[in-house]
């Protein structure tokens, strides 16, 4: 194996290529080490919704701006289709309306705009208007296929940037500038973690500090009897009162109750509706958020049906039919990432806040930068 590499990543989800593709661009030497044949972890499960209005404010905010430019990009010299840009996000109670009032207030709000029901209905033909108060339109949002992008991208960085890749292949120790590996020892100047949710593997005293869990995610597929083009992606009132960006704004404290009182089981299982739309028309639905120290295995037959409750709630598209279903998880803890040097030359790189095909590319920057500062 390469002894004059710069950097070892490990992992090839989000983070992983993230990281290869800022180092490469300094002109440094990359060789990616992932422990399955292929990327099967959040990074292909994902809404593929990279997400900017809706962050927190601050950092994940600005890291979100910076992604979506390096995702626009990336996405162009790496053949991945946007299959559509911005976000519509109806206001359907007068709680709702003030926090998308309050946010259209901040800095964040700033590119952002108020649509009537009518606007909304021409972004997203099968929306409800009835009981519509207004909706709130972001231009910055992106939406690829993650289960497409990510090969896409592993392949580019790969033939256009030189990234060597070690696929079926587990580091299980990393010791000074010796990676182990379950295929032998690779020498490298320097190394980034990005496990994703693996907790137990690298580092575990380092991660256990955080304090982290596991978030459970279930996630379905809706085929639309009729052909129907979304022009944007879509959340809800829920989402107002569950994305930090919105909901650390005062007016998101009477919407979170009143949301408690009239949406208990849905609150407790962690709704909130995003839904986005695919190539052949179909559009991902989601999502659930359960939380524990293990990966949830049995899927709840519930949570769809209040995902599609959900759905029905915003939606006027009677005649559809769920045509596939899957979980995944990710990584949560209090602060929405972990950046740790758990020695020389090591940085260990977890997004905990779900939000990694939204902010990862901005945090390769910022975590290569300092590496090779
Ligand atoms: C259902 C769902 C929906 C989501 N929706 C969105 C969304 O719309 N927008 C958004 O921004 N984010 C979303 N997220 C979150 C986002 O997908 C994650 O934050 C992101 O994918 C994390 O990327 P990662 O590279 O850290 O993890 P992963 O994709 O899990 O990749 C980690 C990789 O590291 C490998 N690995 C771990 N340890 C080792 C080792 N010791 N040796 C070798 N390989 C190792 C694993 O095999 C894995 O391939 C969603 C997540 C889920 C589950």
């Amino acid at each position: 194996m390469n002894s004059k590499l710069d950097l070892v990543v490990v992992g090839a989800g989000i983070v992983g290529l993230s990281m290869a593709f800022a180092a490469v661009r300094r002109g440094k030497t990359v060789l990616i080490v992932e422990r399955n044949s292929k990327a099967i972890g959040a990074s292909i499960r994902n809404f593929g919704f990279i997400t900017v209005s809706g962050q927190k404010e601050g950092q994940q905010w600005e890291r979100a701006r910076r992604s979506r430019e390096i995702w626009e990009d990336v996405a162009k010299e790496a053949g991945i289709e946007v299959l559509h840009t911005g976000l519509v996000m109806p206001a359907y109670r007068a709680e709702a309306e003030a926090v998308m009032e309050a946010f259209l207030a901040t800095p964040m709000g700033e590119d952002c705009g108020r649509l009537t029901p009518a606007q909304a209905l021409q972004h997203v033909p099968c929306i409800r208007q009835d009981g519509m108060r207004a909706a709130l339109w972001s231009p910055h949002e992106l939406r690829v296929e993650s289960r497409e992008a990510l090969p896409k991208i592993a392949a580019w960085l790969e033939q256009r940037h030189g990234v060597a890749f070690q696929w079926n292949t587990a580091v299980t120790a990393i010791d000074g500038t010796k990676i182990v590996t379950s295929r032998g020892v690779i020498e490298a100047q320097a190394c980034i973690v990005c496990p994703g949710d693996d907790f137990s593997t690298l580092f575990p005293e380092r991660i256990a500090a955080v304090n982290p869990s596991i978030c459970s995610l279930q996630m379905l597929r809706v085929m639309p009897d009729q052909p129907i083009r979304f022009g944007a992606a879509v959340m809800s009132d829920m989402s107002y009162g569950r994305y930090e960006g919105f909901a650390d704004l005062a007016p998101a404290r009477a919407l979170c109750d009143r949301l408690d009182s009239e949406l208990g089981e849905m609150r407790s299982e962690g709704i909130h509706l995003i839904s986005v739309q695919s190539a052949d028309g179909s559009l991902v639905v989601g999502d659930s958020h359960v939380y524990g120290d293990a990966p949830e295995p049995f899927a709840k037959e519930r949570i769809d049906h209040l995902v599609m409750e959900a759905f029905d709630q915003i939606f006027d598209l009677p005649s559809r039919k769920v045509v596939s279903r899957w979980c995944g998880t990710y990584a949560s803890a209090s602060n929405p990432v972990m950046i740790d040097e758990p020695a020389d030359n090591v940085r260990l790189v977890i997004v905990t806040s779900g939000s990694g095909a939204s902010t990862g590319f901005a945090l390769g920057e910022q975590v290569v930068e300092e590496l090779f500062a």
